[in-house]
């Protein structure tokens, strides 16, 4: 075995799960869930003595050094795209746009605005493509949702919503690889990266993947974030049958979405609906339940995408209940199908300065808080992935404390999901992360002398101004 990038990202916990290496070279590496209830590949016992595959399998790690970034992958797939531009936060782009689907109800039954169910089944209707490839209820029993082909308007339906949930590739590429058919692949940032890398080595993918549709992605979560949502709802870890991470809440503005779990009590199959804000694991700053390997990724927008969409979370939109999307064009083709078929939707152009607002927030923890953190892990001399950020401690005092608080929220959580499955008690979790979490949200507090001198500098000025 050599000392590549694939075994440094194993060993230090960056595995993202995504498949292309047991893709790649099946008799190397395959995918498991892990306790944590996250994908991570795992390389098998008995393993090739050939180190040509090692480097090859690290060269479709996502998370490897020894592999492409965003930016010379975009540069590939964009660079020569008439009228496309380039800047650091949404990579290439050629249109931005923020809006809804107004025909169907598309709209109704997506997690924003409905572009994602809307863009696959109109590429499948226009026949651009025969298949989607993205993630709808499971049909294996041990998880609630998988990667799934998707031939049907019907089926496109049946996966749409967001699922913030563990997923991995390695089975849906392989049936891609053996079936004929032109595919659409709906996937987070490094997954879309991930897929890129493996058509470089595997020209099949390219030929037969021919779009991609990215999310924009905060971070991806365990399986212990549904399960603590049921368990808070009333619905034991090994009784959640179902879950809706974005119920439309009537009368509520987009941010205050709902989650909905089903599952056994007493023999009967019971749903509970809340307001995600009203759940502990709620507050994406906290990261709980993340992948490790997503504090170490500054692909917010996918920018090795056709296409990507996130929610509009800017002050413009976020009132409207129903729901609102960016978009972000990359593919010239897509850019026209948008403009043929615009009489279904509502969208306006949009500068990238509010694509990047409206994802401020995940922007600031992946660039100025990765910087931060890989300046700490350079501090303690352990390895980590090369990022296009540069590792630095020119933070202020008080982002420094904010992110380095959120670390150990990651391995906070698990413990107390264990304590708390141990005991078989949910109130185990809750008394042992409100206290963390408490401590950990004063750290945005301003202090009490700085409030007053901020109120002092107010007065003073609204006396020199009068
Ligand atoms: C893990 C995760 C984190 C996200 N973080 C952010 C964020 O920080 N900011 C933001 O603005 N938006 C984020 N999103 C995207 C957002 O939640 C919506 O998915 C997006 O706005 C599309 O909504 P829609 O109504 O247009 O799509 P829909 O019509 O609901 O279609 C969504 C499509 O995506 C597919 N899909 C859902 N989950 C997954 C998955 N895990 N992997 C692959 N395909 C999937 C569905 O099968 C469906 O085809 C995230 C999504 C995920 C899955």
């Amino acid at each position: 075995m050599i000392d590549n990038g694939i075994e440094k990202v194993l060993a230090g916990n960056y595995c993202i799960g995504c498949g292309a290496c047991a893709v790649l070279d099946q008799s190397a590496y395959e995918i498991k869930l892990d306790h944590e209830g996250k994908y991570q590949a795992e390389r098998k016992a008995v393993v090739s003595e050939d180190l040509s595959s090692d480097l090859l399998s690290s060269q479709v790690c996502p998370f490897a050094d020894e592999s492409l970034n965003e930016d010379e992958l975009g540069k590939q797939l964009y660079g020569n795209v008439d009228g496309i531009k380039h800047d650091a936060y949404l990579g290439y782009h050629l249109k931005n746009y923020a809006g809804f689907v107004s025909k169907n109800s598309f709209r109704e039954k997506g997690s924003s605005g409905g572009m994602g169910s809307w863009l696959a089944s109109t590429m499948l209707r226009e026949k651009m493509v025969d298949h989607v490839l993205h993630v709808r209820p499971s049909e294996k029993s041990e998880l609630l949702f998988s990667y799934a082909v998707s031939s049907t308007e019907d089926e496109i339906i049946q996966g749409a919503k967001s699922k913030y949930y563990p997923i991995e590739m390695s089975e849906i590429l392989n049936h891609v690889r053996n079936t004929p058919g032109k595919y659409l692949l709906i996937g987070v940032p490094c997954f879309i990266k991930a897929i890129r890398l493996l058509s470089l080595k595997e020209p099949v993918f390219e030929e037969k993947i021919l779009y991609t549709l990215g999310l924009v992605c905060g971070h991806l979560k365990t399986d212990r974030f549904a399960k603590t949502i049921g368990w808070q709802l009333g619905i034991h870890p090994d009784s959640l049958q179902d879950i809706d991470f974005r119920v439309k809440l009537p009368n509520k503005p987009a941010g205050y979405y709902g989650a909905k779990v089903s599952g056994e009590v007493s023999s009967t199959v019971v749903s509970h609906t809340s307001p995600m804000r009203e759940t502990i694991v709620n507050n994406w700053g906290h990261g709980l339940f993340r992948y490790n390997a997503c504090d170490y990724c500054d692909d917010v927008l996918a920018e090795c995408a056709d296409i990507t969409i996130g929610d509009a979370w800017l002050p413009e939109y976020v009132s409207d209940e129903g729901g609102t999307n960016v978009i972000i064009v990359r593919n010239p083709r897509i850019a026209r199908l948008l403009t043929d078929f615009k009489e279904e939707l509502t969208i306006e152009e949009i500068s990238a300065e509010k694509i990047y607002q409206s994802q401020a927030g995940g922007f600031r923890h992946r660039r100025e808080g990765l910087a931060y953190r890989l300046f700490l892990k350079d501090q303690k001399n352990e390895w980590h992935p090369k990022k296009r950020v540069e590792p630095s401690d020119s933070v202020s005092n008080k982002r420094k404390k904010i992110y380095h608080g959120r670390i150990p929220l990651l391995d906070e959580g698990n413990s107390a999901y264990e304590k708390a499955f141990e005991a078989n008690d949910f109130t185990v979790f809750e008394k042992y992360m409100t206290p963390v979490l408490n401590s950990y949200n004063k750290l945005y507090h301003r202090s009490f002398v700085i409030r007053i001198a901020g109120k002092i500098i107010r007065v003073a000025r609204n006396i020199i101004t009068r």
